[in-house]
């Protein structure tokens, strides 16, 4: 028996599973709505109830923090990163993330701090070296037989 070669033409009327969004909700049943994206896996509704709940978390994790030029605002966004995630109010992955960048922050924080103490080191010494400097100056000046 011969084959055929026959290419199979995507259907145009029915949505392929992709295409429904993949939004499941607490007892089970995946939405029935349409996403607008081949790319997208949430219908425009889920879509939006996402980001809503998504800015929601943000607010609640930056509550209370500062600019985080000080390890307490990184210790307090990392307390309510936590609080969030045992809530089951922020997707792990996002959490690990945020954490790994707060650990940077802190790290970034302690660079910061050596320098500041190492500029100011600096300034010590060269306000010492030239305090000296002038002490010897007169020190020798002083020793100098005067000409008068
Ligand atoms: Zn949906």
């Amino acid at each position: 028996m011969e084959s055929h070669s026959c290419e199979k033409t995507p259907g145009g009327g029915v949505p392929s599973p992709s295409q429904q969004c993949s939004h499941v909700d607490a007892k089970g049943a995946q939405c029935r709505m349409l996403t607008t994206r081949p790319d997208a896996e949430l219908c425009p509704h889920h879509l939006r109830k996402l980001r809503s709940q998504r800015l929601s978390a943000g607010r609640r994790l930056l509550r209370g923090v500062g600019d985080f030029e000080v390890p307490e605002d990184v210790n307090i966004f990392l307390g309510s990163l936590l609080e969030q995630m045992a809530l089951n109010k922020i997707d792990r992955r996002d959490a690990i993330a945020m954490a790994y960048v707060s650990q940077l922050i802190l790290n970034s924080q302690v660079a910061l701090e050596r320098q500041r103490e190492n500029e100011k080191d600096a300034r010590f010494a060269a306000v010492f070296a030239r305090a000296q400097a002038a002490a010897r100056a007169q020190l020798q000046q002083s020793a100098e037989p005067k000409n008068n």
